[in-house]
């Protein structure tokens, strides 16, 4: 779990739930000793800030090129994107996933809201969604798979799930609503990957 900023207490409950070691990550020896990495939502602009100041930037940038597997929600996918609208000039990324996110993309007079997502891949119905100054994802290269769009409402179609390779990115937080499924679906990819 990135514990640099964010909210890394929800992820590592979600996970501790979903039957996996879960441990805070905030230095180099400490990604080294992980098989893969969850990145969590807050600020991308912080996140990005903290990970050059503690040099964290090129060895996760260098573990993803590797194959390491990687979930990130909301500010996290927005991390793991190769390119960045409406970010800080100076904001880094891990890079990793094929993809133009805009961030706060879902407009200012609503800063949070809840939606519906049918996600590829994943049983049990729609996902109860939880967007909190989201973005959404503008394009994505061929290697990309969409999971999953918002399904009704003005913003509907919009794309919140991606998937590419062994990375795994959504808007939204699912370690917010108690639904599991999304860390699940991350663990087994993971245990597939391995
Ligand atoms: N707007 C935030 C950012 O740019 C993301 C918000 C979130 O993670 N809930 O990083």
């Amino acid at each position: 779990m990135l514990a640099l900023q964010g909210d890394v207490r929800e992820h590592l409950a979600a996970l501790a739930e979903s039957d996996v070691l879960a441990r805070p990550v905030r230095r180099p020896e400490e990604l080294a000793e992980v098989e893969a990495l969850v990145i969590p939502g807050g600020e991308s602009t912080a996140i990005s800030n903290l990970a050059v100041s503690f040099g964290l930037l090129d060895p996760i940038r260098k573990r993803i090129a590797d194959g390491m597997s990687v979930y990130g929600s909301c500010a996290g996918m927005i991390m793991l994107a190769a390119k960045v609208l409406d970010g800080r000039p100076d904001q880094e990324s891990f890079q990793g996933i094929d993809m133009t996110v805009r961030r706060n993309a879902f407009g200012r007079q609503v800063d949070s809201f809840e939606g519906d997502v049918t996600i590829d891949g994943i049983a049990g119905g729609d996902f109860h969604a939880v967007f909190i100054r989201a973005p959404w994802v503008e394009e994505v290269g061929d290697d990309v798979r969409v999971l999953g769009r918002v399904s009704g409402g003005r913003d509907a179609g919009r794309i919140v799930a991606v998937r590419q390779g062994n990375l795994l990115a959504t808007a939204f937080h699912p370690e917010l609503t108690g639904d599991l499924r999304v860390h699940r679906y991350f663990v087994e990819m993971v245990r597939q990957a391995a």
